[in-house]
């Protein structure tokens, strides 16, 4: 039996550790040396610990905040320009991540998107998408906010398009309206039993339907590409969201 003890085997797998590390950034594409083999490949996906990290420092260092501020600011000046010559102009918004932010449950979750299982607040615990939604207690994203407000000072028409499902419209509605998205046409939620392989297949027909009544939708503004794909906006824009993807 080996008289090292657990702290320092600890110490020397760290060091391991971080001489390959080092060894993987430092060399790139590099498989071997004397001492250890590895592969890096084109292929081979950042490490997801890694990318949480990286996700973090890209909220918290300020950086989201005025992409955010960027992309709504362009959506802003466009809305301005192209409303007083629109016939009905309509905005198109999408709610998680582009008009509420849901940064609070992303952290609890550590950025795992479970739609199932409670959510006690009380409890340093991650919490189901679902319940959380229940709880509306999601602040609005405020460059966001702002397009809208101004939206609504010029006479367009706003309507939220959310792949969140209809049981979820009674805490969505009080969510958006505690804070301050009072005055949009309509909410579209996903229907109850309802399934899209994308929501892209559940929001663009809605847009479509939106134009058959008469609207002009001058824009429309998501945080995920699937929310703008498949036409029926003049304009699109998206927000960032390194945080997780919806097909
Ligand atoms: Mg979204």
């Amino acid at each position: 039996m080996s008289r090292m003890n657990v702290g320092t085997i600890t110490r020397r797998v760290h060091a391991g550790a971080a001489m390959l590390f080092l060894l993987v950034c430092a060399t790139g594409p590099v498989q071997a040396d004397d001492r250890a083999i590895f592969v890096t490949s084109p292929g081979q996906p950042l490490n997801v610990g890694d990318a949480m990290l990286a996700a973090t420092a890209y909220h918290d260092s300020g950086a989201y905040d005025r992409d955010v501020a960027l992309v709504a600011r362009q959506a802003g000046r466009w809305i301005a320009e192209r409303a007083p010559s629109a016939r009905r102009p309509a905005l198109v918004l999408d709610v998680d991540d582009t008009s509420l932010s849901n940064w609070e449950v992303i952290v609890r979750d550590d950025f795992g998107r479970p739609v199932g299982g409670p959510c006690d607040l009380a409890l340093d615990a991650p919490c189901g998408w679902a319940a959380w939604d229940q709880l509306g207690r999601d602040p609005a994203i405020l460059p966001t906010l702002q397009v809208f407000q101004q939206a609504r000072a010029l006479g367009i028409t706003v309507f939220f398009i959310t792949g969140r499902p209809e049981n979820q419209r009674e805490a969505t509605e009080r969510n958006l309206a505690a804070v301050g998205y009072a005055g949009y046409e309509k909410l579209y939620a996903v229907p109850a039993g309802a399934r899209f392989s994308s929501v892209t297949d559940f929001k663009a027909p809605i847009r479509a339907e939106i134009e058959q009544a008469g609207f002009t939708i001058i824009a429309n503004m998501g945080d995920q590409p699937s929310d703008l794909l498949g036409g029926h906006a003049e304009r699109m824009f998206l927000l960032p969201n390194p945080f997780y993807r919806v097909p």
